[in-house]
């Protein structure tokens, strides 16, 4: 009878190697995190069960742009608790990468709406600049959500429909940016200054 084979245990080593495939530190606190809960983390201790828990509802809040100051003194505090009161070294290890990565800053740039590694999404948006776009209709043809709307250009006439993106359809899969051949498309902060169209 053939033996089956166990899994591997994830290590600490593999939720740190997964969670640095992302630039961004507040991304890499929320895989860190997620990664700790599927797996290493055993919840035969209150200060890290429940304060892993917290820390991943206090960082999806920060990524996904409504996270305020005062999440970020949460993050602080449970992770000098986990450091302190953790029965084991894994619950001290979790603690001190997420409190390395609220200290570099980029946490407080997230309240304000600003990754500067345009990792997290929300706080992007994909635009059309007006000045630039020559309604050639190609983004449309790409974009399969349909969240572009505009009318081809057609030679001789006017009163067409100029073309724009639809926020609350777009899934931000960045194809049209791509294929754009006028590059009037850009990747732009939700807090950046939109230009009036036509100015
Ligand atoms: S600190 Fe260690 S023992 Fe406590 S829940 Fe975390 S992994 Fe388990
Ligand atoms: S990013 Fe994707 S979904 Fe959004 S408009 Fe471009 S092609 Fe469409
Ligand atoms: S591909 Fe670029 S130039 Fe063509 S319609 Fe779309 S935004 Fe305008």
């Amino acid at each position: 009878m053939s033996e089956e084979k166990k899994p591997t245990p994830v290590t600490m080593k593999d939720v740190q190697a997964k969670a640095e495939e992302k630039k961004c530190q507040v991304q890499q606190s929320l895989v860190f995190i997620e990664e700790f809960l599927a797996e290493p983390m055993c919840g035969r201790c209150f200060p890290c069960s429940f304060g892993s828990y917290e820390m991943r509802i206090r960082i999806k809040k920060i990524v996904g742009g409504t996270g305020t100051d005062e999440d970020i003194a949460r993050l602080k505090r449970i992770s000098t608790n986990m450091l302190e009161a953790s029965m084991c070294k894994k619950g001290k290890d979790t603690a001190k990468f997420i409190a390395e990565k609220i200290e570099s800053g980029e946490y407080a740039g997230h309240i304000g709406k600003e990754c500067s590694e345009k990792e997290c999404d929300t706080l992007f948006e994909y635009i059309i600049i007006p000045e630039k776009c020559t309604s050639c209709n190609i983004c449309k043809d790409v974009c399969k959500d349909n969240a572009i709307i505009g009318e081809k250009r057609k030679p001789h006439l006017s009163g067409y429909l100029p073309f724009e993106i639809a926020q609350k359809r777009c899934t931000k899969c960045g194809e049209c940016i791509k294929v754009c051949p006028a590059g009037a498309i850009e990747f732009i902060s939700v807090c950046a200054e939109k230009e009036p169209a036509g100015v």
